[in-house]
């Protein structure tokens, strides 16, 4: 079978290890930028979260929208020139948002990254090197109230397998002595055993080039300007059926199967095929710091509950800090505000590190996470035979990136799936 990918971020290149771990032979990944990992999979948090894959949506969120609507210091900020875009969309999330719903997304999500967490172990058994550590995250909670509701929700979590243990002070600062000049103003603090960090991009180029050393062949700086489909032949006739590409440029080519994972950039290209994907991009920042050595050393991540921030160390002495959700459209322009906004909320956290802050450059990035209407990444067949999708990962494309592609392999070699696989499929959507 012949397979095209579209999309060299963390989704395309792990449906392309999915497919070759499942027998694939044939595999070709189509990516508009210059290599794999340059846009959203880029300079993310870093961090691998099975203890924090529940979606956006939580119940309450519209109020909370609106209420922030346009307020620069939220940290997720809903911006009215993006309303009209967001319409049906919006519906959908808000929809989704009821306590049930949210809590059989999230399980759902939990069981993919639980998953996930076990592929990544066996690749870096075998040598796959992307700066990963095994030391867990740190919680912090600043509000006794938002720390006792999130103890209800680790312990739920931990009841489906995802271990996690409340901190002493003691216990706290032992972990992450860095935190200690914030430590005293904490209401508390816990332990997420099964979460790591890497460096994403790391992981892109090094999976990039073993898929390569295997035979998967890479077209760089290639977009693809449109999917072709036809209507089937006899008892086929009234679906729809992919054959094939067309490249920018013009130049056609025909494949047996698709593999959409174009993240944000999926919804235009399957729009002509007939399918309205519910995913719309949420902006978010990152800003990295190469750690002078005169000044604190942060080792363990920290997510700041309160700020809404992940700070992670990651490979190269550098520190990590990522946040922030706007839906603002494709826009994809650095905001000075929303950078200093980020540059803040670090300090909220390692205040001693001010002085290198203001000494040291530091990258600023930014990125338009995925996001499905439901806070589900979509992983499966269509109703457009031969075509697949693995895209919709919002903020947890890291998290569930290699799951998503062994979950994706199994649906198009037909093989039975690793784990439930209904949760995911387009097929909820009508897609
Ligand atoms: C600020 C921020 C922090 C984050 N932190 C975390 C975190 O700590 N943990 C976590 O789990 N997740 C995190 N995420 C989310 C995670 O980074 C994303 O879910 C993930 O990168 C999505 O991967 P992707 O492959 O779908 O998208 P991408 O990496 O964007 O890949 C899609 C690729 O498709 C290519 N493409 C698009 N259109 C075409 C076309 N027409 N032809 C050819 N190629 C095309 C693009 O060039 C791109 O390379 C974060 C995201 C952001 C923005």
């Amino acid at each position: 079978m012949k397979i095209a990918i579209v999309g060299a971020g963390l989704a395309g290149l792990c449906a392309a290890h999915g497919l070759l771990e499942a027998g694939a032979g044939d595999i070709t990944v189509f990516e508009h930028r210059e290599g794999p990992g340059l846009e959203t999979s880029h300079a993310n948090g870093a961090l691998l979260h099975p203890s924090a894959v529940d979606p956006w949506n939580s119940p309450g969120i519209l109020r909370f929208l609106l209420t922030n609507l346009g307020n620069e210091r939220s940290p997720v900020l809903l911006r009215l020139r993006a309303l009209p875009s967001l319409l049906g969309w919006g519906t959908r999330f808000v929809r989704e948002s009821s306590p049930g719903r949210h809590r059989a997304h999230t399980l759902a999500n939990v069981h993919l990254a639980l998953r996930s967490v076990q592929l990544m172990a066996g690749l870096r058994e075998q040598g796959l090197e992307y700066g990963a550590a095994q030391r867990g995250s740190i919680s912090i909670y600043r509000d006794a109230s938002a720390f006792a509701m999130g103890q209800e929700q680790a312990r739920w979590l931990q009841s489906h397998g995802v271990p996690s243990r409340v901190l002493s002070r003691d216990e706290l600062l032992a972990m992450e002595p860095a935190i200690e000049p914030v430590a005293a103003t904490l209401a508390g603090a816990w332990h997420n055993e099964r979460d790591e960090s890497g460096d994403a991009y790391r992981f892109c180029q090094a999976l990039g080039a073993r898929l390569a050393s295997r035979g998967v062949v890479f077209r760089w700086n290639t977009a693809v300007e449109a999917l072709l489909a036809e209507r089937g032949a006899g008892r086929g006739a009234a679906r729809e059926t992919l054959r094939g590409l067309r490249l920018a440029g013009g130049r056609e080519e025909s494949f047996d199967a698709v593999v959409l994972a174009a993240a944000w950039w999926s919804v235009t290209l399957a729009a002509p095929v007939g399918l309205n994907l519910p995913v719309r991009p949420a902006k978010g920042y990152s800003l990295t710091l190469t750690l002078p050595a005169d000044g604190p050393q942060p080792r363990t991540p920290i997510l700041d509950n309160g700020l809404h921030i992940a700070v992670v160390p990651v490979v190269g002495g550098r520190l990590r800090v990522a946040g922030t959700a706007e839906f603002c459209g494709e826009d994809r322009r650095i905001d000075p505000g929303r950078i200093g906004n980020l540059r803040q909320l670090l300090l909220q956290v390692y205040p001693a590190l001010a002085e290198q802050a203001a000494r040291v450059p530091m990258q600023e990035w930014t990125g338009l996470r995925p996001m499905c209407a439901d806070g589900k990444p979509l992983i499966g067949a269509t109703r457009v035979a031969g075509l697949y999708l693995n895209t919709g990962h919002g903020q947890i494309g890291w998290t569930t990136g290699a799951a998503s592609g062994e979950l994706l392999a199994a649906a198009v070699m037909r093989q039975p799936p690793p784990i439930d696989a209904a949760p995911f499929l387009p097929a909820r959507f009508g897609l």
